[in-house]
């Protein structure tokens, strides 16, 4: 079995109040305060926004995701392994996780087929058959080189019944063992391509890590179980997956509140796919540290700002002659140089800066909450911040 010990990320919780954590997150390519807010590169860039704007101060986005299934299709594996794997492919030095893929396969829904082996699908870039099983994956993963890997696992829809959901788990088990397998193989044979980063020469100490995702949709009980067996099996961090699929809020908060607690305390908790900065504080409050979602890049390409008041439609007539920026409380360039006026003069004439100045001051809003979600829960003041926080998002009325 694997060995705990030898966990190639390090990860210290540094303050707690009340389930609230402010950890170090320790990888091979760098110190993450959590929680932290992962933005999202699916194919190699986070939509509208360059990679030194991710570095600024504005934003210093410490790690972001990747994704499996769509470098994978393309421009494919081989061409990232001939460029010298995803970071110095796309020019990123810091931290970058992928996910398996196993949720963009299983979101094709009827355009796949599920086995015990793996999940056959035709690829959405060019037609052909394709076959992705949790060995793929994690040589696929491998070849990127990205830090923190996520296992292949299945999901089961929000709504699935008891039956269904159990044998959802009991195959995400079967394929989280096989994952961790072939991990521990390719580990020892150098097939990582992620050791050396564009600014890098040398090789990085360290190892990828790899993540196990708890499974379960919202049954109590099997939550707990896909937990336990996933624990069995060890991982360097956990993560809840399968939410946000179409349940209601209610059944994500009913399982975050039973699962994250019970969570390994000294391993990084990662919640997928959430959500919107509400969700981000509602779920530190429940013992959460990494959160990943698209909303503040694909809301910000369609003219949507988050701000501390909450959503801002910038197309909205009212905004015509505003001098105001999206969000007086943001200390982000755009909010500093730039009027929702001008803000929605750009989206109306459908010129491309709206969405990057959009999409900067969105990522720049998550990322910046997430600091001072970081300090509240160090100073000890976090029931007050989420408390004020939360009042002042439904002041609004949008
Ligand atoms: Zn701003």
């Amino acid at each position: 079995m694997h060995n705990p010990k030898k966990s190639p990320i390090n990860f210290e919780v540094i303050a707690q109040d009340g389930e609230a954590r402010a950890g170090i997150l320790n990888t091979r390519r760098g110190l993450i305060e959590t929680p932290v807010f992962m933005p999202v590169g699916t194919a190699g860039t986070v939509k509208g926004i360059r990679f030194e704007e991710l570095e600024s101060k504005d934003l210093d986005a410490r790690i972001i995701l990747g994704n499996t299934y769509h470098l994978w299709l393309r421009p494919g594996v081989e061409t990232i392994k001939a460029c010298g794997g995803l970071h110095r492919f796309i020019g990123w030095d810091r931290a970058l996780l992928t996910d398996s893929g196993g949720f963009q396969v299983w979101s094709l829904g009827a355009l796949r087929k599920i086995s015990e082996e793996g999940t056959e699908f035709r690829s959405h870039v060019d037609g052909s058959l394709r076959f992705l099983s949790p060995e793929v994956a994690m040589e696929v993963q491998a070849a990127l080189g990205s830090d923190i890997v996520m296992v292949f696992d299945e999901c089961a829809p929000g709504k699935a019944t008891h039956d269904e959901a159990r044998a959802s788990l009991e195959l995400t088990a079967r394929w989280a063992k096989r994952s961790r397998e072939r991990f521990d193989q390719l580990q020892g044979d150098g097939s990582d391509k992620g050791a050396i980063g564009p600014t890098q020469p040398e090789e990085l100490s360290g190892a990828q890590a790899l993540f196990g995702i708890v499974q379960g949709a919202g049954h109590r009980d099997l939550r707990h179980e896909s937990l336990a067996r996933t624990v069995e099996i060890g991982f360097d961090g956990y993560a809840i997956g399968g939410l946000s699929v179409g349940e209601e809020k209610s059944v994500m908060w009913d399982v975050v509140d039973e699962v994250a607690p019970l969570m390994p305390p000294g391993r990084p908790r990662y919640l997928m796919g959430v959500g919107t900065p509400e969700d981000l504080i509602e779920a530190v409050a429940r013992g959460v540290d990494m959160f990943d979602c698209v909303l503040p890049t694909r809301n910000g390409r369609t003219g949507q700002a988050f701000t501390s008041q909450g959503k801002l439609n910038i197309k909205n007539a009212q905004w015509t002659e505003d001098q105001r920026p999206l969000d007086d409380s943001c200390a982000c360039s755009v909010c500093q140089r730039h009027s929702r006026a001008y803000l929605r003069h750009l989206h109306q004439s459908g010129e491309m800066l709206a969405g990057i100045l959009l999409t900067h001051h969105n990522l720049a809003f998550f990322l910046d909450t997430m600091r001072r979600v970081r300090q509240s829960i160090r100073s000890g003041d976090f029931p007050k911040f989420r408390r004020k926080f939360i009042e002042r998002l439904s002041a609004s009325g949008e």
